[in-house]
């Protein structure tokens, strides 16, 4: 892992850093490449923008590791109203929450029953997706969403190609016949629990992806949602797709809000499923900081935002 990837990672975890970046207007500057606003309201802006480009959205309201009951029980209700004011979008319009965000730390059954609560308010085109965060929480998340999945039919669950265990995940995951958001990971883990090269996560990637797109587990009726914004995997994943049988609208893709906007309208416009991410809330501070360890180029426009304004 980068030193500077790793410097990134730890700040993310700082409260000192939390509590006093947010004040600055050159962060702010460029905490708005990543999320359109703070509020609902500038969330749903921009995802009826993305709806008209052909491209789907799914709704994050930023915070995690949240330590009070009314606080967690809170936020499900946000998420209900989400659900509700999503519900006749044209194109895919769900969510994606942090368990630790519905109480995880405090009583895992709180939480889940506040997984329960948007399940039950969600109609049955609206999927509820499942963030999957540090690796100490992995366990935990997947029986949470066995738990889910047993219920309802309209929930999915992220897993990290960084982490050694995510291939025994998956398979014993298959027979639920899930929805699975492949990504790489974010998260600062130690080399005993996920690659520490690059190069073996991409390739890892790949193979999941390839194991979620086998016409096996297809037939199975499994949702794979491919979200990376690495270009290069994409091309490798679309040509193993196409050369499956596998036809674009039924290949999904999803981004982050704000990342490869010119790549997401290209898939769009090829004839990909297509999903943006957005994420919008006041409590930016560790997501930003996730985003800026995945690509420390970042860092120059915090750096241009600090000289020029
Ligand atoms: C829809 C979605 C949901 C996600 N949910 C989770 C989750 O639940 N748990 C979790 O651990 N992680 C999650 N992630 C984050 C993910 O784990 C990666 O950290 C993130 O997607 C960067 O990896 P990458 O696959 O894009 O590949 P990388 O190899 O990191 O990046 C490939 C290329 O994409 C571009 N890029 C990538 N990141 C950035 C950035 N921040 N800013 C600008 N350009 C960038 C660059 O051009 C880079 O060269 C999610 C990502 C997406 C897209």
């Amino acid at each position: 892992m980068g030193v500077l990837r790793t410097l990134l990672l730890m700040g993310s975890q700082n409260q000192w850093l939390r509590e006093r970046a947010p004040r600055y207007r050159f962060v702010r500057r460029t905490v708005e490449r990543f999320i359109p606003g703070e509020t609902l309201e500038a969330a749903l802006e921009a995802g009826r923008a993305l709806q008209e480009q052909g491209i789907g959205t799914v709704f994050t309201y930023l915070g995690e590791n949240i330590t009070d009951a009314r606080e967690a029980e809170a936020v499900a209700a946000h998420y209900v109203e989400v659900l509700a004011r999503i519900r006749a979008w044209e194109r895919p319009a769900e969510i994606s929450v942090k368990l630790t965000q519905l109480g995880l730390d405090l009583d895992p059954e709180l939480c889940y029953a506040n997984v329960r609560r948007l399940l039950e308010a969600a109609a049955p085109h609206q999927m509820v997706w499942l963030d999957m965060e540090a690796s100490p929480y992995v366990d935990i998340t997947l029986e949470i969403y066995r738990r889910a999945r047993a219920v309802s039919s309209n929930v999915g669950v992220c897993l990290q190609a960084y982490l050694y265990r995510t291939e025994r995940d998956l398979l014993s995951l298959l027979p639920l016949r899930p929805a699975i958001r492949l990504v790489k990971g974010a998260y600062r883990e130690p080399p005993d629990r996920a690659y520490p090269r690059k190069r073996d996560v991409d390739a890892n990637f790949f193979a999941l992806a390839r194991r979620l797109l086998s016409e096996e587990v297809r037939r199975n009726g499994v949702r794979a949602a491919i979200a990376t914004h690495d270009r290069a995997l994409i091309r490798r994943i679309a040509e193993f797709a196409a050369a499956a049988g596998i036809p674009r609208s039924e290949t999904e893709f999803q981004m982050l809000y704000g990342i490869q906007r010119e790549e997401q309208r290209h898939l769009a416009r090829e004839g990909y499923r297509m999903l943006v991410l957005i994420s919008y809330g006041s409590f930016w501070f560790p997501w930003f900081m996730r985003r800026l360890a995945e690509r420390p180029a970042n860092l120059l426009f915090l750096l241009r935002h600090l000289v020029f304004g």
